[in-house]
């Protein structure tokens, strides 16, 4: 589903310029759970901006589901972003004094959906990450563990083939950190493609994947067993009905 070859990008500042990508090819299956990890300041977020179609890239090629996005236009960018991809980040970038449910329909709105198919659809995601009781909260109103569950259920509203997700427990506690990865376990066993930027081991031990990046290059690449509910049992359909699962894993150690 997706595919980097040899992909570079530099930052310049003034006179100076910053190869943050020195050469990156990576491919990554539909269905795969693949944690990016590296250093601070290895070039993760950059190369998570690149395969979510926030940025762009110097020199290289990338196809996502089997379209060349390397040269296509900010319009057709944002189109597939909106359609395919749904972004977590650390910030949970939710709008402020906006409640929840309005904040997971917005995204369909973009989409042209109508209002009460966007209601409906907002409020079963809602529903799906356990938020049936908090949808008319406003995010000073929700715990950091809720609002991020929030922007899951805005991510996935679309029903993105792909999630991307930088540090999505970075600016949590451990309880509802572990919430969140028991959440993102239960959407690999429904086949979403997830696709997570860390530092942190814990989460990448959930997923099934961990690519290494150092000072521009992957420098290691394994797959592995995930510790997460569903490793043990996962049925490999990706049939699993509900994401309601979201009881904290296991996370021994
Ligand atoms: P990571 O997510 O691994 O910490 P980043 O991809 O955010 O790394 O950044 C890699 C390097 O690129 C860092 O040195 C950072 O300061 C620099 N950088 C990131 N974004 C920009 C930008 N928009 N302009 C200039 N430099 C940037
Ligand atoms: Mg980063």
């Amino acid at each position: 589903m997706i595919e980097l070859k040899d992909i570079t990008k530099t930052y310049h500042m003034g006179t100076q310029s910053l190869t943050v990508l020195k050469g990156i090819s990576l491919e990554i299956n539909q269905g795969e759970y693949v944690a990016i990890v590296g250093p601070s300041g290895s070039g993760k977020s950059t190369l998570m901006n690149i395969i979510g179609c926030l940025d762009t890239l110097d020199t290289g090629s990338y196809s996502l589901e089997g379209t060349d996005v390397s040269a296509m236009s900010d319009d057709d960018l944002a189109r597939v972003r909106s359609r395919h991809i749904g972004f977590v980040f650390q910030q949970f970038n939710l709008l402020a004094r906006t409640p929840a449910i309005k904040q997971v329909a917005l995204p369909l709105m973009y989409q042209g959906v109508g209002r009460a198919e966007r209601t409906e659809r907002a409020e079963a995601m809602l529903k799906k990450v356990g938020l049936g009781d908090r949808m008319h909260h406003k995010p000073d109103e929700l715990s950091g563990g809720q609002q991020q569950r929030v922007a899951i259920a805005r991510a996935l509203v679309v029903n993105p083939s792909l999630i991307l997700a930088d540090e999505p427990t970075g600016n949590l506690d451990s309880s509802s950190g572990a919430e969140i990865l028991a959440l993102f376990d239960n959407l690999h066993d429904q086949g979403i493609t997830i696709v997570t930027v860390t530092h942190s081991n814990e989460v990448a031990e959930h997923t099934r994947r961990t690519v290494l990046l150092r000072d521009g290059l992957v420098t290691s690449d394994k797959r592995h067993n995930g510790v997460g509910n569903g490793n043990s049992h996962s049925n490999g359909t990706g049939k699993t009905t509900s994401v309601q699962a979201a009881q904290p894993a296991a996370v021994g150690e």
